[in-house]
């Protein structure tokens, strides 16, 4: 038997691990006491590194799918064929009208990462990029480049100094931090109310972390940045803005200050649902704490108006005096320097600089919204793009680690779209929901077969800490790493004419053969420790090394914005509010909205086949009022019909005042009884349905492109 430690890849905590095995077999997963930030800390869905691991429905090699049937083939001739294909559809159509898709757990993958967000989209000279992020974090990401220069610096919240943390449609008691890698997270707020510090919740829904709170209240969806403007409002209008250490490093306060001027609690209260009187002591209490922070994710950004409420959380941090301070929210000094490498790899950011071609919906650093991938594929090529430079009709698409028919808004349009493409191939480890679709999958290795290092991760973490997963097993011949799936379809496609392909340093880098752990290597060695802290010392810290908390005074080396100051009003965002504006008045008492809901034992779509993660009592369960279901005859134990605009589907109800009237909430990543194709014996036997056969691929931000998964309209019947 043997130990061997790692970080848990499966979500953005990364807890320390250690796992007992006998060569390949694992024995047993445990939660690793000497991490220096997990502290042995694991959650239940650990065991799911043994379960996929093991899971006899992994694929091992690559599929073709012949007739209906998927055949297993040769690594090389896949290459091969797939290569031509796309060569041949690149010199008929163009490169952008190959697209590429990829999902959230390549955050969790640093190699395949280089190779994804990099190399291959530059191979192929695509514009027709896009990923999970706008139906996730992309708000962050926007935000973060409109105010500090560069989407790289992410302020992350100071939850283990603070005095006061309030959180916005966020649940990290079960996330366990999200843009805030925080293993622990139910400890870590009980030493916040032990120390005396205060935890206030605002979400439609009374979360595991609201239950912990000292206070929840409600908020219908999509009020948020309602919420936020009036809390500047009485910030601004009561004198209780304190910038304290940065009030010489900020821009536009009074354009801010005017804007807040006009959202007053009463105002907004409709849109709301929180009481003028509660948003005004949340104001005061607020700036009254010696050290606050306020931090938003799911709900905030996955919603109509996800970037501007991001942005006015920043806002909140700022002019109180809470950002880049202890207690407040901080930046991260990583090992791998997120913001140096987005300044080396041109990454900063964009916006706007093109478009898709049906909506004319703008691209973010190089990516365009999912939302509009369906349409961007069935509609036909002789719609012509609405913006100047649209890309043209997509004809091949590659997914990567991602199952955008059960992930992203209007599942089902997006399947039926597949239909149409000329080549698909999907590389991942399951014949899931969407990869039954395509003609070839290209099976990569899982966690436990390949190396490992956060170079995300890390940079969100509430502790500046560098840790070296080593593979358990080395892979076995017969499989591959998804950064040489990638290699080889980049080099079979780099060797063709790259109509718009810049290839930055990375990509030259890597497409010369330097291999992953040689790039990371220059990372570390170029990083704000050095060479004291290069890759062969990383390695040798099986636990990983401490680097000490966050510290204060990070601004400075951070800031990419030309004037050095936050942009505290860019016009864009201003503008926007125009858009929420608009909306104040609108708000439709006998509507019920949808909102999801993440729960410990699941994540997405991909943990489903773990029979250990899934055992118990049905969680894909429609949450409804007490009063919403008595004014429609229905009762807990039911299966309601639940219509949007774009779907309908039936499912069990669960009457409780967990969420707020006018509210009803449904996880995602269920639904995997979705016909022939889908080889997940343990998922399909659970079945469930999916949220995004709800979810509505026209109802997004339309300024930031990110989809709105938290406030879909729906009626609910019974049967
Ligand atoms: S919280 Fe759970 S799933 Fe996430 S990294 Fe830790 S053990 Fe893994």
């Amino acid at each position: 038997m043997a130990v061997h430690h790692r970080a848990c890849h499966l979500c953005e905590a990364i807890c320390g691990v250690e796992i007992e095995h006998e060569g390949a077999r694992v024995l047993s997963v445990r939660g690793d006491r000497e991490d220096p930030v997990s502290k042995g800390y694991i959650c239940p869905k650990a065991v799911a590194l043994a379960d996929v691991h093991h899971d006899p429905d992994r694929l091992q090699r690559p599929l073709k799918k012949v007739g209906d049937e998927f055949v297993e083939i040769g690594w090389d001739e896949a290459f091969d064929e797939i290569g031509a294909r796309l060569r041949e559809i690149r010199e008929r159509h163009g490169a952008d009208a190959i697209a590429h898709y990829v999902g959230n757990p390549i955050a969790h993958n640093y190699a395949a990462a280089i190779y994804a967000m990099g190399v291959f989209p530059a191979a192929v000279g695509t514009r027709a990029r896009y990923s999970s992020q706008s139906t996730d974090n992309l708000p962050r990401m926007l935000v973060s480049w409109l105010l500090f220069g560069t989407q790289a610096a992410l302020p992350i919240p100071d939850v283990d100094r603070t005095r006061h943390f309030l959180v916005i449609g966020a649940n990290p008691l079960v996330s366990n931090g999200s843009l805030m890698s925080a293993p622990g997270m139910g400890r870590r707020l009980a030493e916040l109310r032990a120390r005396g510090g205060r935890l206030v919740v605002i979400d439609p829904r009374r979360s595991e972390t609201a239950e912990v709170a000292d206070e929840h209240c409600f908020i219908r969806p999509g009020g948020d940045a309602f919420f936020l403007l009036a809390f500047l409002h009485v910030l601004f209008s009561e004198g209780l803005t304190k910038p304290r250490h940065l009030s010489a490093r900020t821009s536009g306060e009074e354009t801010l200050r005017a804007l807040a001027a006009r959202f007053t609690p009463e105002k907004v209260a409709p849109e709301t649902g929180i009481t003028p009187d509660t948003v005004r002591r949340l104001a005061r209490e607020f700036a009254a704490a010696d050290a606050a922070v306020a931090y938003g994710r799911m709900g905030v950004s996955a919603q109509e108006f996800g970037a501007l409420a991001t942005w006015l959380i920043d806002v909140v941090n700022v002019v109180t005096g809470n950002l880049d301070r202890v207690g407040g929210a901080m930046f991260t000094t990583p090992a791998a320097d997120l913001i140096g490498l987005a300044d080396v790899a041109r990454l900063r950011g964009h916006h706007g600089t093109y478009h898709s071609r049906v909506r004319g919906l703008p691209e973010w650093s190089d990516e365009l919204p999912v939302a509009a991938l369906a349409e961007e594929i069935d509609t036909p090529e002789d719609v012509a793009p609405k913006k100047p430079g649209g890309v043209p009709r997509i004809r091949a698409l590659l997914t990567s680690s991602g199952n955008p028919v059960l992930s992203t808004p209007n599942g089902a349009r997006l399947e039926r779209a597949f239909a149409s493409l000329e080549l698909m191939v999907s590389i991942d480890i399951y014949r899931n929901e969407t990869s039954r679709h395509a003609h070839y999958i290209l099976p990569p290795t899982f966690a436990l077969e390949r190396d490992h290092y956060d170079i995300v991760l890390h940079a969100v973490g509430l502790r500046n800490a560098a840790k070296w997963s080593p593979a358990m097993v080395p892979r076995a011949p017969h499989q591959r790493h998804d950064w040489e799936i990638y290699r080889e379809l980049s080099v079979r496609l780099a060797g063709g004419p790259v109509p718009r392909a810049v290839l930055g340093p990375l990509t030259k880098l890597a497409l010369a053969a330097a291999t992953p752990e040689r790039i990371l290597a220059l990372l570390l060695r170029t990083g704000p420790y050095g060479k004291e802290l290069g890759l062969d010392v990383v390695k040798r810290a099986k636990h990983g090394i401490d680097l000490g908390p966050l510290e204060a005074g990070r601004l400075t080396a951070i800031l990419r914005t030309k004037s050095k100051k936050i942009r505290l009003a860019p016009p864009q965002l201003v503008a926007d509010v125009e858009r929420l504006a608009a909306k104040l008045g609108r708000h439709r008492t006998r509507a019920l909205t949808l909102i999801g809901r993440r729960e410990l034992r699941s994540n997405n779509s991909w943990l489903h086949n773990s029979a250990r993660l899934v055992k118990g009592r049905d969680r894909c369960t429609l949450r409804m009022h007490p009063t919403d279901a008595e004014g429609r005859g229905l009762a807990s134990g039911a299966v309601v019909r639940v219509t949007s605009r774009v779907g309908r589907l039936e499912v069990p109800l669960e009457v409780t005042d967990e969420v707020m009237p006018g509210v009803v909430s449904l996880p995602h990543g269920y639904g995997h009884r979705r016909g022939a194709g889908v080889k997940l014996g343990v998922a399909v036997e659970l079945g469930g349905v999916s949220a995004n056969d709800l979810t509505d691929e026209k109802a997004i931000d339309t300024f930031a492109g990110t989809a709105n998964l938290n406030g879909v309209e729906v009626d609910v019947t019974s049967i």
